[in-house]
């Protein structure tokens, strides 16, 4: 079930969202959404990071063999480890604060890392090896995509090691180091107007997929309901008792109670039609409010009601339908049409097992026996003969 209603999605999208927030309930459907989805592409995309990242132990090797034993324990003992342990954790504990958080650890971790050999390190080429790193700031962003906030903190803390990092290898003039620090704040920046725009993107995305997703239901909801009583229709019916005869629960009882009103051809009459209406949307009312939530209710015909019931014993039925007629008598709608009186109804009751009898015959049985509440002078409720499962 959505917590959010259709209004406050189109309030939102119309609002917009510039602070990239939603308001409370669409945020969690959201986050719930973009957890969801996370933990389902971390697998594929840590394995695909942690595989080019430990092949850079090539890289390693050629420009800064140096400290190769460090760089060794750094990428298969460190940061393999890290990155499996995070890919269990996402998916064990998928959470968007969660997720984001192990981005931005995993983002700064793989820069420093192999950082803090190479500040030890004589080579040459550390130049060219300290480049490798805006490998991860892409990775970071581009990959992981992390909400705007993780990526914003990610590339300053990330930004921040790599410029300290490499300050410390002394390895560079200030020409050199200036040079580095522009690339990768021009770097960063780029990537954080991207990482905005992206998740703006996304949202709008989430945004429309969720009013599809309400706008569809509406409309199923709405196919399934009659327009004048807001009861079940006949389509319902047809699904709600495909489900009870073909489903797990076809051994179970279904009872049917069958409710007509009576003289109503004479209150159309005399109070004309639109109070007929009113008058149908009263009992309606009255009749969902008689019954237990979990009972089905349909609006059969003109002013014939249907409720149907599982596992009730007979006596249950009984009761509910009586208790319906009560209230139906209770409502003291004026029926000018028979002097004094006031609407009633007349209800007929039969039960079946799915598995034995088809519905037809159910509502056949129903009808003849509300067929006999009206002979014995309406207001009434009269129970069906026993059925006979049908012969195979
Ligand atoms: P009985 O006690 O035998 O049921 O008598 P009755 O006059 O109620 O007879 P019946 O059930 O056959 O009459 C149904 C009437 O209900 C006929 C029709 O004018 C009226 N009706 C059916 N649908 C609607 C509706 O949507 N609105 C209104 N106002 N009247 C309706
Ligand atoms: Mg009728
Ligand atoms: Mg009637």
């Amino acid at each position: 079930m959505s917590l959010a209603s259709l209004d406050e999605v189109e309030r939102q999208l119309k609002r917009g969202f510039p602070l990239l927030r939603f308001s409370p309930e669409i945020e969690t459907l959201f986050l719930r959404q973009y957890a969801a989805e996370r933990a389902r592409l971390i697998i594929i995309w840590c394995l695909i990071g942690l595989l080019i990242y430990d092949l850079v132990y090539f890289g390693d090797s050629a420009m800064v063999p140096d400290v190769l034993p460090e760089l060794i324990v750094v990428r298969f003992a460190i940061f393999t480890p890290f990155v499996f342990g995070c890919i269990f954790a996402v998916r064990r504990w998928p959470n968007a604060r969660f997720y984001d958080s192990l981005t931005v650890m995993a983002a700064v971790l793989s820069v420093t890392l192999p950082m803090i050999p190479a500040m030890k390190s004589t080579s040459q080429y550390l130049f060219v090896y300290q480049t490798y790193n805006s490998a991860a700031f892409l990775y970071f962003v581009i990959s992981l995509r992390p909400r705007f906030r993780a990526v914003l903190t990610g590339l300053t803390l990330t930004s921040a090691s790599h410029f300290t990092t490499t300050y410390l290898t002394g390895a560079f003039d200030q020409v050199a180091y200036f040079g580095i620090v522009t690339v990768y704040s021009m770097l960063s920046i780029f990537l954080a107007v991207s990482a905005y725009f992206l998740e703006k993107s996304d949202r709008k995305n989430f945004l429309n997929q969720l009013r599809a997703s309400l706008l569809y239901r509406q409309l199923e909801e709405k196919a399934e309901r009659d327009e004048l009583t807001g009861l079940l229709n006949r389509r319902s019916l047809a699904r709600i008792s495909d489900d009870l005869w073909n489903g797990t629960t076809r051994q179970v009882a279904v009872s049917a109670i069958l409710l007509d009103i009576d003289h109503f051809k004479r209150f159309n009459d005399v109070h004309g039609h639109i109070e007929g209406d009113a008058c149908i949307r009263a009992v309606s009312q009255c009749i969902r409010d008689s019954v237990d939530p979990t009972s089905f209710v349909f609006r059969f015909g003109g002013e014939e009601m249907l409720v149907l019931l599982t596992g009730l014993e007979p006596a249950q039925v009984l009761a509910t339908a009586e208790r319906i007629r009560a209230a139906i008598e209770g409502l003291r709608i004026q029926h000018r049409g028979l002097g004094d009186g006031w609407v009633t109804a007349s209800l007929g009751i039969a039960s079946a097992v799915p598995a034995e009898i088809p519905l037809e015959k159910l509502l056949q049985k129903a009808d003849e026996a509300l067929y006999d509440a009206k002979r014995q002078g309406r207001n009434t409720v009269a129970v069906a003969s026993r059925l006979e499962p049908r012969v195979a």
